[in-house]
Formats: structure tokens, C-alpha cells, sequence
């Protein structure tokens, strides 16, 4: 019998957004004729388990593991056209095969929440209505049993304007009605604003170094760090390189910290340039992201503003990539797909061959060691723009000295001075709420909190405790539960015992406190710094919140309340990460043309961090903090990941990392097994948590350790009952 093959039909490789590092086969949609082309990038709507998913099309095959008969088909197809292109699935697939995170996870971090959801690729453009030929015509009073179809057809004829269905007054039964009647069309239109660009300024040899050299490399891929002190101008180098780029027609995305992508910020580059401008980030609603990434994409928008999770956005024209505090800790995601957007930035703008642009007054000591080995070039800003001169730092020690609220005799005249001049003051606690223990003088009792191993948090305004890591509260007892004293003492500062004292110390001035408390509300941040930058605050109170970015051209004075709190910490970033709050919080003193002062209080004067820190500044302190690490083997010199479990028993979780551990160490090479131990807070939301941390000199022996082990301790037996995650690169043991 002659072998007569029919073409098989084609099978769907389809990304999902589940836990399991695979890719999902499925048939062809069972009646293509109405729908589109099937290719990488469209969106499917696919059959998964009992219930449907969204995913996306990674490619075509003609074989599958799964046996024919079992195949399903793809329900439906959402896309006309890819929302993802070739060299956005390079980057994603990189992505995965490096932090060893499931495609489809990483896939769906690229879309915006409408679109994972499997909504439509276009942004919601606002629909107006006018009247029609036929609506025109028509006389009113035809309508006069439908009186408010009446009143709104004679208001539209008698004023030839546009509606929209929120316009006040316009009833929207009657403008369907009307619609439907054919009196009505809509129009669509895009508000088309006109910028009057402000000019550049003159920049500065040092501003004007680093702006020539990344344009000359316009084109091709390099990585720059801009290592300028705060308030050097950074962000007129940034506007002046975008100038460049806008003339070749490329486009530009610059990600933040979320707490610099102000309101502020966004009109210093709208005034800027006459192009469209998009921005992403967590506080704007799912269609206005929508709009951002899809405008992106179609080359609509020239500069897209966002924050980490804007970092995949695809882009129709790439130009070059900016990172405006590359230090900051929120440029790592640190849960679910656990990525660095630093360190991807830099891939994609390898893959697109664009230069890429990482900037910070205090450098992460990863990007210094990245200039040190010839992969960054750097570019300095050593002294402040314009007439601002750099602020003079302060130790006080407060060694036998009485306190108030936390604040000395020396530090309160300082601050009375200040204010007598009609300059603010900054004041810095990184803890909020009112005190951080509730202890009974009667018993020694301490308000613990039930679920994690930590203290509750007075907050004195609402009367509650509560816990900053799980949430979880109570109200504030008025009796010790334990003796029934009446004696509850707070022990330890917050803002809002700080924002208490201040008060009855300065009655006159006006204080503004700006944490996680404070700021909860929408837009009550930008009321605040609005609030700050008009002068109505003199005195300005908060958390790291305050730390980054900000540009108080008021504020003279800068104290930090408690610098001891961050000098004893276990985690080998600490040294780092406190000396950039130090430089950054600082740094908001003295930006305009006053000089500024920052006071930092401390039992440890002569701490050898401090005194490094103050007397050669970040440079040198970052320096040595390097060959620090490579003299310990740490990162960046060695490189690690982290496998986190946790579980509702201790248990199962020590017996899962153990069964990893040993997985592990099968192997003889480079890369150590260090634990598992238990996570610096053992139980945190009623869960036991535990670590195992690998490190390697060499980072391909690590990952390919990992790439070998992974699929069997998803088969661990444990691995059922305890969650569990990795982590590469940590940049939190915790
Ligand atoms: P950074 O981002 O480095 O902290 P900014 O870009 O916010 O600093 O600049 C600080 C201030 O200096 C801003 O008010 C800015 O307008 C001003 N500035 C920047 N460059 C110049 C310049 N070349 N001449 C005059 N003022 C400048
Ligand atoms: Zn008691
Ligand atoms: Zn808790």
C-alpha cells in the first residue's frame, strides 16, 4: 500500500503564565477562517485545566511530546498582529534561561495587566459625540415623549459641539438612545497638546564630557556609569543625551525608583521636549499603562518614564537606555520572578545595541567593579551644579547627652537657627509609627507579634499595635495583658513620636511627615512635596521616602536622628547600603544657592565606616568596600543565589533543604552549599522560613549547577508541602 502522508497540521507553542518551565502544545483553533494568523508574539485564549488561559504564541512545530489525541486547540486568537517581536523573546528568554524563572512567568512580566488578562491591544482613546447629517435634520420635538433624547438633541444642535459621555449633563440612556437612532456618531480624537520647550541649560565641562560621550556612541551598545555627586546635574545630562537621540527619530526609556518618578520630575521633561512622553509605574491606572506600552511600541511615544516593571516595554525605534539611581534596592523585584533591571538593562541594550546610561551619586559597588574591569565607562560629575556647593557633614555624638524625642540640645539649636533664617530643616528616622516596643514597666512584658518573630509597632494617632512585616493589629491595651499594670511604656523613636515632640518644641513651624503612613492616600505624596517646595513646611520629617531624588531647594539643614540603628547588621550589604542612605539623604541638603549642613547623631564617632565615609567621601569609601569583598570572596567577586523555603512547620522545610543541600553537593566543584539555616526572622506571617545559599567564583559553574538540580528537587517529596524559591544574585539574604 502506497504511503500517503497528509500534511499534518501544525502544532501552537504557547507561553503561559504558570509555575512549570515549560512551554504548552496546542492545535490549531478548529475554525481558522474567521480568525487571524497564527504567529510568535499574538495572544491565544487556550483551554488549561478545567479553566482558560491567556498566553502567547512562542512558535510554531511540527512535532509534540503529548500524544495527538490529547492535544487540545486553541480557543481563540486575541491578536491581529505580534504585541512582542523577535528580539523582545531574546531578552525574555534570556531572562529565564539566567534567573531560572518559567518562560511564561517572565513572558507575562513584559505585558501589561490588561493584556495578560487577555483584553484587547488598544488603548481606550476617549469617544466623543456629535450629531450626524440625520441629526442635523431632525426636528426635537419628534422626540418629545423621550424628553431627555429631546433635550439633548436641542442642546447639541443649538451649540454644534462635541460630547463626551462623561461630560456634565450629558445622560448617557439618552446618548446611547441617540446613537442607536442614528442622530449620533462618534469621533474619536486624541488630544494633541502644545509644548513650548524650555532651552537646555549651558552645561558645565564635566556635564558636557559625559553628554559627548554617550552621544558619540549613539548606535552601538556601551554601558556608562555617571558617577555624580548630588545635585551635580545628573538630570540635565540625561535631557541633554535624549536631545540627541530625539533628532535621530530613536526613542528613550528611562526607569526610576518609584519614589523619584514625581509629578515634578515628569513636567522637568515634558517642559523639556515637544514630543510625546508616557510614563509606567504603579500608581496609574491598568488602561493608562496600557496606553504607555502600547505607544512605546507603536513608536507613538519618544520617552517612556517608568519604574522596573517598565523595563520590557518593547520599543519601535530603540535609541538608548537610561538608569536614573542604579543603587537603589527597588530596582530588584523581590518576589515572584526575581530579576535585577540593572542587570537587564544592560542586556537588552547589548541586544539592541543601543548604549545604556546607569547613574547614582553613590554607585553600587557591582557597577564600580563593572568600571574597574573596562565593562563601564565612567563619567563624573564631581562638584553641584549652578552655585550649589556641597553640603558639610556632622558627627554628633550624643554619647550622655539628653535627648528629646530622639533629638539632642545641639541638634534642636541648630534646627532653631535654620528656622530663625527662614530656611527648612530635614530630619531622617527610618522607622515609622510611634515606637517600635510596647514594654511593661510593671512585668517587663513586650507586644509581640503572634505570627512573626518581632515586636509590634506603637502607632499612638490610631491607638493600635501593629506588625510591619505581616500586618497583622491590634488596639493599643491600656493594661499590661500579662500583670494587669497600667505602667506600658514605648520604647524607642518613630516618626510619629518624633512629629509629637516636634510640635511642642518648634508650636510655630508647620511639619510635615512623610512615610508610608502618611502617604497612603493617592497623591498625598506630591500634596506634600508640593507643600514643601511652596515653603509651607519649615520642617520636613520622614522615612527613606525622603532619601532619594527629591530637590528641596529649601532645606539647609539635613539630620540623620539615628545612625547607629543601621551599623550593625548581618548582611554584608549593610556597610553599602548605609552609606548611601548617609550620602543620599545628605544630599538633599544645600541644593540651591545656600549651603548645606548634615548632622549625622551617633554613639559611635569614632566608627571607622563614619569616619571613612565623612572624611574621603563615597568614592573612597566604595573603593575600599570593594577590595573588602574580593578580599572576603563576596560578591560581585563571587557570585550567589539563594533558595528560600518556608512552610507552616519547621519540618518539612528543614527536610526540603536538606534534600536540596545534598542534591547539591553530589557534585565536586566551585560552587560552595552554605546551610540551609534559618532566615535571619525565622517565622514571619505564621510561616518557619529557612535559606540554603549557594556561592561560586564562577558564575557559569553556578547556574550550571542549578540548571542540573532544578528539575530534581521539584521532585523531592518535601518540595509538595513547603513553598520555595530562588533567588540570583540576592541582594537581601533575607
Ligand atoms: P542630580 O540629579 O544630579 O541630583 P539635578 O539634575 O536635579 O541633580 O540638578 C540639580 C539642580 O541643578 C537643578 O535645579 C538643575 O536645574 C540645576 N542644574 C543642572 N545643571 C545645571 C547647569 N549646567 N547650570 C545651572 N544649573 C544646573
Ligand atoms: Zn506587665
Ligand atoms: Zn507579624
Amino acid at each position: 500500500m502506497a504511503n500517503c502522508e497528509t500534511p499534518r497540521s501544525p502544532i501552537v507553542q504557547v507561553a503561559i503564565a504558570v509555575p512549570l518551565h515549560r512551554l504548552f502544545d496546542y492545535l490549531l483553533p478548529l475554525d481558522l477562517s474567521s480568525d487571524g494568523v497564527i504567529e510568535p508574539g499574538i495572544r491565544v485564549r487556550v483551554p488549561f485545566g478545567k479553566h482558560y488561559k491567556t498566553g502567547i504564541v512562542m512558535g510554531l512545530t511540527q512535532t509534540s511530546d503529548i500524544p495527538p489525541e490529547r492535544l487540545k486547540a486553541i480557543e481563540q486568537i486575541l491578536d491581529t498582529q505580534p504585541l512582542l517581536s523577535d528580539s523582545d523573546f531574546k531578552l525574555l528568554s534570556w531572562a529565564s534561561r539566567y534567573y531560572h524563572h518559567p518562560l511564561g512567568e517572565v513572558v507575562a512580566t513584559a505585558l501589561p495587566v490588561t493584556l495578560r488578562q487577555g483584553k484587547p491591544a488598544v488603548a481606550a482613546t476617549e469617544i466623543r459625540y456629535m450629531l450626524s447629517e440625520q441629526g442635523h435634520q431632525v426636528i426635537p420635538e419628534q422626540l418629545s415623549r423621550a424628553p431627555r433624547q429631546q433635550a439633548l438633541l436641542a442642546r447639541l444642535q443649538a451649540t454644534a459641539t462635541t460630547l463626551a459621555a462623561d461630560t456634565p449633563g450629558a445622560d448617557k440612556a439618552a446618548l446611547k438612545a441617540l446613537l442607536a437612532k442614528g442622530f449620533l456618531c462618534e469621533v474619536s480624537v486624541t488630544p494633541a497638546p502644545v509644548y513650548q520647550p524650555k532651552p537646555a541649560l549651558a552645561a558645565s565641562a564635566e556635564q558636557q564630557m559625559a553628554i559627548a560621550s554617550v552621544s558619540a556612541d549613539l548606535g552601538r551598545f556601551s554601558a556608562f556609569l555617571l558617577e555624580g555627586v548630588t545635585g551635580s546635574g545628573k538630570t540635565e545630562v540625561y535631557m541633554q543625551i535624549i536631545a540627541d537621540v530625539l533628532q535621530r527619530g530613536l526613542q528613550v526609556l528611562v526607569l526610576l525608583p518609584e519614589i523619584t518618578l514625581t509629578p515634578q520630575l515628569e513636567q522637568r521633561f515634558r517642559d523639556r521636549f515637544a514630543v510625546a512622553i508616557v510614563c509606567y509605574h504603579s500608581k496609574l491606572t491598568d488602561s493608562q499603562r496600557l496606553h504607555a506600552w502600547l505607544a512605546l511600541r507603536s513608536g507613538d511615544a519618544a520617552i517612556l518614564l517608568g519604574t522596573r516593571s517598565a523595563l520590557f516595554t518593547p520599543m519601535a525605534k530603540p535609541g538608548l537606555i537610561i538608569l536614573d539611581e542604579e543603587h537603589d534596592p527597588s530596582f530588584k523585584q523581590q518576589e515572584g520572578f526575581r530579576f535585577s533591571a540593572r542587570d537587564v538593562a544592560i542586556a537588552r541594550a547589548k541586544m539592541l545595541d543601543v548604549p545604556v546610561l546607569l547613574g547614582s551619586a553613590t554607585p553600587s559597588l557591582e557597577s564600580l567593579y563593572n568600571v574597574q574591569r573596562g565593562r563601564y565607562r565612567l563619567l563624573t560629575l564631581s562638584a553641584r551644579a549652578g552655585h550649589a556647593v556641597a553640603p558639610q557633614f556632622t558627627l554628633l555624638d550624643i554619647r550622655n547627652k539628653p535627648l528629646d524625642a530622639g533629638l539632642s540640645e545641639p541638634l534642636i539649636a541648630l534646627m532653631r537657627s535654620t528656622l530663625a533664617q527662614g530656611q527648612q530643616v530635614l530630619l531622617f528616622l527610618n522607622r515609622r509609627g510611634f515606637a517600635p516596643v510596647l514594654i511593661c514597666h510593671g512585668c517587663g512584658w513586650v507586644a509581640r507579634c503572634g505570627h512573626c518573630d518581632a515586636n509590634l509597632v506603637i502607632h499612638a494617632g490610631e491607638r493600635r499595635l501593629r506588625c510591619h512585616h505581616c500586618n497583622s493589629e491590634q488596639r493599643l491595651p491600656d493594661l499590661c495583658p500579662a500583670c494587669g499594670s497600667v505602667e506600658l511604656h514605648p520604647l524607642g523613636m518613630g516618626t510619629e513620636r518624633i512629629e509629637q515632640s516636634l510640635a511642642s518644641l518648634f508650636p510655630d513651624q508647620t511639619v510635615v511627615r512623610l512615610d508610608r503612613d502618611t502617604t497612603q492616600r493617592k497623591g498625598a505624596l506630591e500634596h506634600y512635596l508640593d507643600k514643601i517646595n511652596q515653603g509651607e513646611a519649615s520642617i520636613i520629617l520622614g522615612t527613606q521616602m525622603l532619601a532619594k531624588g527629591h530637590h528641596f531647594p529649601g532645606v539647609t539643614l539635613v539630620a540623620i536622628v539615628d545612625i547607629d540603628s543601621g551599623l550593625f547588621s548581618i548582611d554584608f550589604h549593610a556597610a553599602e547600603k548605609l552609606a548611601q542612605m548617609i550620602v543620599q539623604v545628605g544630599g538633599r541638603a544645600g541644593r540651591a544657592d545656600k549651603p548645606g549642613r548634615v548632622i549625622l547623631q551617633t554613639r559611635q564617632p569614632e566608627h571607622p565606616l563614619l569616619t571613612m565615609l565623612l572624611t574621603q567621601g563615597y568614592p573612597a569609601f566604595a573603593r575600599l568596600a570593594l577590595a573588602e569583598r574580593q578580599q572576603a570572596g563576596l560578591p560581585p567577586f563571587s557570585h550567589q543565589a539563594l533558595i528560600r523555603a518556608h512552610a507552616s512547620h519547621a519540618g518539612p522545610v528543614q527536610q526540603f533543604l536538606h534534600a536540596v543541600a545534598a542534591l547539591l553537593r553530589q557534585f565536586d566543584s566551585q560552587v560552595a552549599v552554605l546551610g540551609p539555616v534559618s532566615a535571619p526572622m525565622a517565622r514571619r506571617a505564621g510561616q518557619f522560613r529557612f535559606q540554603l545559599l549557594l556561592q561560586s567564583p564562577n558564575r557559569q559553574a553556578l547556574h550550571q549547577r542549578l540548571d542540573a538540580v532544578l528539575p530534581a528537587i521539584a521532585q523531592i517529596k518535601a518540595a509538595k508541602t513547603v513553598r520555595w524559591s530562588l533567588d540570583i544574585d540576592p541582594v537581601d539574604l533575607y
